[in-house]
């Protein structure tokens, strides 16, 4: 039988949004318990963030997300390390299932961040299961040294993994439906100046077949068959919020835009969110405060905040 744990707040998730929630939890003494596989979240993608205050240089995701291990570890935020199976209401309640644990909370804060979009095209999960083909480039990184690598998409995401992946892969195939990239300009113009990445445009997947152990993207350009030989495919179309773990009724309200007292969707998994690591962060410290001013309110304070900074 799973362990039964009661706390005032479960959060589920270790990504920018959960963990600013936490730390401000755990300043103001709140009881709380952080569920997640992982610390530090999908930044670790980013080849460098130059939008954070505070890094005056940029920062690359990776030592980013050292430093938010750092900041974890000093805030003795208590963790439950595991993998969350379902949310779900009981009553006032919620209860936050894990192949181990059931944990029973007053407030959820939900903080799981989103997931790729797939391409599916035929071959497409016997690609990724033989590791040719993938949806994360820091997975993807371990698996590029000096090989030919094709990234599908034309936004942010596809010419930020170009821009990481240059170093180590021999020769960059960015492949996109459109004619021209959707990303921000600045990283248009870095592309650009990589002798080792092309852009290939009006060009839209079609199948994957197999060659010994590289793998062949049959594309297509208006009717036309362009059949694209590489070792790896990174898939780089787009992504959606990760919201697998609510259960049905919690899905249902999310989806209907209905309010649900005592559940904060915090970051990437908010709806319609623009995803950003200041703007996670921004919904972790709200979720956090309105926590705090209800539990104040029911310590009989009258919605009188604590002070805090
Ligand atoms: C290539 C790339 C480059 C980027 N560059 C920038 C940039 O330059 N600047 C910027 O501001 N933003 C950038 N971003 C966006 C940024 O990464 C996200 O906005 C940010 O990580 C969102 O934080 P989050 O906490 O909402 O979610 P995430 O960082 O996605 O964290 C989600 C967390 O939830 C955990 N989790 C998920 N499901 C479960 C489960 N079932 N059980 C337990 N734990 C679970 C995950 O392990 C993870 O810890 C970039 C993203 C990518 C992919």
């Amino acid at each position: 039988m799973a362990d039964e744990i009661y706390t005032d707040v479960a959060i589920v998730g270790g990504g920018p949004a959960s963990l600013t929630a936490a730390i401000q939890l755990v300043r103001n003494g709140i009881e709380l318990k952080l569920i997640s596989d992982d610390i530090g979240g999908k930044i670790k993608n980013a080849n460098l963030i130059e939008n954070l205050v505070g890094f005056p240089k940029g920062i690359s995701g990776e030592d980013y997300v050292k430093i938010l291990k750092q900041q974890f570890t000093n805030s003795k935020i208590p963790m439950i390390k595991g993998i969350v199976e379902e949310i779900k209401q009981f009553r006032e309640r919620f209860i936050v299932k894990t192949a181990k644990q059931k944990i029973v909370s007053n407030h959820v804060v939900v903080g799981t961040g989103s997931i790729p979009i797939k391409m599916n095209i035929e071959n497409e999960e016997e690609a990724h299961s033989k590791k040719n083909l993938f949806y994360e480039n820091y997975i993807a990184r371990n698996h590029v040294k000096g090989k030919t690598v094709i990234i599908v998409g034309s936004g942010d995401v596809a010419y930020d993994y170009a821009m990481n992946l240059k170093e180590k892969a021999n020769h960059i195939s960015i492949v996109q439906r459109s004619g021209k990239a959707r990303c921000i300009p600045i990283l248009r113009d870095r592309v650009s100046r990589q002798t080792n990445i092309s852009v290939l445009t009006n060009i839209g997947p079609g199948k994957i077949k197999f060659e010994g152990k590289r793998i062949i993207l049959s594309a297509k350009r208006d009717e036309r068959i362009i059949p694209l030989m590489t070792d790896v495919i990174l898939v780089a179309i787009g992504r959606e919020p990760n919201i697998r773990v609510l259960s049905p009724e919690l899905l249902e309200a999310y989806e209907k835009d209905e309010d649900v007292p005592n559940i904060y969707y915090v970051g990437d998994v908010k709806k319609g969110n623009f995803r950003q690591v200041s703007i996670a962060m921004g919904d972790g410290m709200n979720a956090a405060m309105e926590i705090v001013k209800k539990t104040t309110e029911e310590e009989g304070n009258y919605g009188i905040t604590r002070e805090v900074w």
